[in-house]
């Protein structure tokens, strides 16, 4: 994709619609891997204070020579750090290992609805946004519940929710409630960690539009309206992951593709409700 879009947030700011997810890019890799990304046209990284590679991405971003207001950066409380104060030092624990000033989007990681911390955790994050330390402030892995309750008791609606979301498991219930509330929905784990690859039906799309399997699922991911945040270290993949443009789904693929979805089994990762790791 030469021009990448950009989805308008509920606060008036915009998001590219495609990004690099760096879970599990190691530390040293990671200044290597974001300029590969930015040279192929890639302006939005995924990173968190759990994948504990900040402080690389952070020297990729003092090399590159793209300013920083052209480059997306999305980080992640981690869940020891729940509640008021621990949210507002994590924040600045993770902007001084980026070595910035402020983030573009500050997300809470999970949810954790046992520890029952999460409201307080978002009251920080609305300090942190009025501060001007993100621009804007969001969630990951919120399940409906939590949404509600973090809208009726603060009436600050996340401007994103990063969430499981692939074609085995599509999640096309809390879509539709993202989409009644104004909340972008951005993919984690967008091309299902390689589950996908040798999907019967996705390699059929692909050959049919002489593209890759990687490319069908983001491009799905794309037609959707979603934000994607693939993860690669490959550089031909990386560049891969990008080329979007040229070719639409139609309506049967789009179709196609819907009928893969699993309901609960599809679900690869952790369940919000239950995920308590600290
Ligand atoms: P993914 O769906 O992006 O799949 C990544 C895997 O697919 C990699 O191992 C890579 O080897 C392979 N791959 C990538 N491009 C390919 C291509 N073109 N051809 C063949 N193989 C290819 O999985 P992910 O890394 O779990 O998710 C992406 C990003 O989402 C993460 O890096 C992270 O930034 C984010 N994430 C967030 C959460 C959360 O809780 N918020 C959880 C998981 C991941």
């Amino acid at each position: 994709m030469t021009a990448i879009p950009t989805i308008l947030l509920n606060d008036n700011h915009g998001i590219p619609q495609l990004g690099l997810g760096m879970w599990q890019v190691p530390n040293a890799q990671a200044p290597d891997v974001i300029a590969t990304a930015l040279d192929a046209g890639y302006r939005s990284i995924d990173t968190a204070a759990a994948y504990q590679n900040e402080t690389g991405a952070g020297e990729a971003l003092r090399k590159t020579h793209i300013p920083r207001d052209r480059i997306y950066v999305t980080t992640k409380l981690w869940n020891a750090d729940h509640g008021f104060d621990g949210a507002l030092k994590a924040m600045d624990a993770s902007l001084k290992r980026l070595g910035l000033a402020h983030v573009d989007l500050y997300l809470i990681h999970w949810p954790l609805p046992m520890r029952d911390r999460y409201l307080d955790t978002w009251r920080a994050l609305i300090r942190l946004r009025d501060e001007g330390k993100a621009k804007s402030i969001g969630v990951s892995n919120f399940n409906t519940g939590h949404l509600r309750r973090l809208i009726d008791e603060t009436g600050v609606i996340p401007a994103v929710n990063q969430i499981e979301l692939h074609p085995h498991f599509p999640q096309a219930g809390l879509r539709a409630f993202h989409a009644k509330h104004g909340i972008v929905t951005e993919s984690w784990s967008p091309l299902g960690q390689g589950t996908l690859f040798q999907d019967a039906t996705l390699l059929r799309i692909a050959q049919k539009h002489g593209r890759t399997v990687a490319q069908i699922i983001l491009r799905w991911h794309v037609e959707l309206g979603l934000v994607a945040i693939p993860k690669s270290v490959t550089h031909s993949r990386i560049r891969e992951n990008l080329a979007l443009t040229g070719f639409r789904l139609d309506a049967d693929d789009m179709a196609a593709i819907a009928s893969l979805d699993r309901g609960a089994a599809g679900r690869i990762g952790p369940d919000p409700e239950t995920f308590s790791m600290a």
